[in-house]
């Protein structure tokens, strides 16, 4: 089936609502990068005055786990890769810390295109982006979650707790497991959140390890 092909039948599940059908045999990769392509001159919202490069993600393709941020910041937007600046540095060491590569995962954000001085993302402007996201999700098929901070948590999960409340349970999103933790950028701010993140992340390890290591 050729990429072309591939993209029309998505189209056409996604317009019927279908979400449940395996994909056919398909190099999700390859997959992926069509997709970036064709959106990445998306102008469905007003994120996109502000773009120098569109971040739609990256990864392994065949991740168990995604890792979903809030949205591209100054070096992410320059870059055209999510998770590069400070913050991103950072996560690649909270990663390391419970023995995951960022290759071995697939990180993405709510928005693709990033918000002027790093502000949140509105409400119509995540709306926008989200079906890009999702879309990743249903191509992907991971097993488990980690969101990274407020925004994807509350966009992703509809919820308005705090996230004291959000990080002490996991919850299902799309049927899959889901962690939610500090974002590493709100760690950078207030090192005292390092403690209860890193016990966040031990958990989240503990089932990875169960899906990744038979
Ligand atoms: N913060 C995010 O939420 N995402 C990035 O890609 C970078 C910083
Ligand atoms: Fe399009 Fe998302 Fe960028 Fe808005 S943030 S312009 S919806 S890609």
């Amino acid at each position: 089936m050729t990429i072309r092909a591939l993209r029309q039948y998505l189209e056409q599940l996604s317009s019927s609502g279908i979400r449940e059908l395996y994909l056919p045999q398909v190099d999700k990769g390859a997959l992926l990068n069509d997709l970036q392509a064709r959106y990445s001159t998306c102008a469905k919202c007003p994120l996109a005055l502000g773009r120098i490069k569109f971040v739609y993600g990256e990864g392994n393709p065949e991740a168990i786990a995604m890792i979903i941020g809030e949205g591209p910041g100054d070096q992410e937007n320059r870059t055209g890769r999510p998770f590069v600046g400070e913050a991103g540095k950072l996560l690649d060491r909270m990663l390391a810390a419970i023995n995951i590569q960022r290759e071995e995962v697939y990180i993405a954000n709510i928005v693709k295109c990033r918000p002027p001085g790093n502000r949140n993302p509105e409400s119509a402007e995540r709306q926008a982006c989200l079906p890009y996201l999702l879309e990743q999700i249903w191509i992907i098929k991971p097993r488990l979650f980690l969101m990274l901070g407020l925004v994807a948590a509350q966009t992703l999960l509809e919820s308005r707790l705090s996230m004291e409340n959000l990080r002490r349970q996991t919850h299902l999103f799309q049927g899959i497991k889901t962690y939610v933790t500090y974002h590493p950028a709100a760690l950078l701010r207030n090192p005292h959140w390092k403690r209860p993140a890193w016990e966040d992340l031990q958990r989240f390890q503990k089932d990875y390890e169960a899906l990744t290591k038979v």
